[in-house]
């Protein structure tokens, strides 16, 4: 069987808390220990780069996609396995996205939250199916999460669009939460627009 791939979406940040990029080397670290290859920005600094270096090692696969300015920048990592240089941010999203057979989300930035809301978008429609973790250190996506549940209580989102999300603590859970996530299937965009319910039915 093809290797798993895994593509994390993670901060840029050097300056944040060091229990994020320690976080970072973790999940980098127990990706690799499960022969995953990880897929990721391609950044050289803060939680992008502890990611990538928590893989490396531990003798792990890992593929950078980053867009070409930000190579120009010298942004990239210089030992990862791979590095795909693409011509935008787009690009490089669908790349890190289209063959990935899960996200996992580190805490981060308006990247990272906007790397995730898309994919969870993706996945409301039915155009991208995987499991998708969210790595809760320091409790930072509570507050994600608590946008997520006004938006179903507010009828924006139906409730059972919590199934396209799954919640850890740790960074070595992730491959269990990976492998035990609720199935999603094309079919469930039949609930992805949030319709009122007919007339006499509860
Ligand atoms: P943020 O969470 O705002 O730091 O953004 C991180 C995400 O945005 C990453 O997953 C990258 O895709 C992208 N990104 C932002 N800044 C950089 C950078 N300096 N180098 C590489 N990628 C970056």
């Amino acid at each position: 069987m093809e290797n798993l791939k895994v593509c994390v979406f993670c901060a840029s940040s050097a300056k944040c808390d060091s229990a994020y990029l320690d976080a970072a080397r973790r999940l980098g670290r127990h990706l690799a220990r499960h022969r995953v290859t990880v897929v990721y920005g391609g950044g050289g600094v803060g939680a992008m780069a502890s990611l990538a270096d928590g893989a490396l090692e531990a003798a792990g696969t890992v593929i950078g996609v980053i867009p070409r300015f930000m190579y120009d920048l010298e942004w990239g990592h210089s030992r990862l396995t791979e590095m795909r240089i693409v011509e935008d941010m787009r690009e490089r999203k669908r790349q890190m996205v289209e063959d990935a057979h899960a996200i996992v989300a580190l805490p981060g930035g308006c990247g990272t939250l906007e790397e995730l809301f898309e994919t969870i978008t993706l996945k409301r429609v039915g155009q991208f199916l995987r499991p998708i973790v969210l790595v809760n250190t320091r409790g930072f996506y509570d507050r994600v999460l608590a946008a997520l549940e006004h938006c179903i209580a507010e009828n924006f989102m139906d409730a059972r669009h919590r199934d396209i999300w799954t919640v850890v603590n740790e960074p070595e859970e992730v491959m269990e939460a990976i492998q035990s996530a609720p199935r999603w299937s094309a079919e469930n965009r039949e609930f992805a627009v949030v319709k009122p319910r007919p007339q006499g039915k509860q």
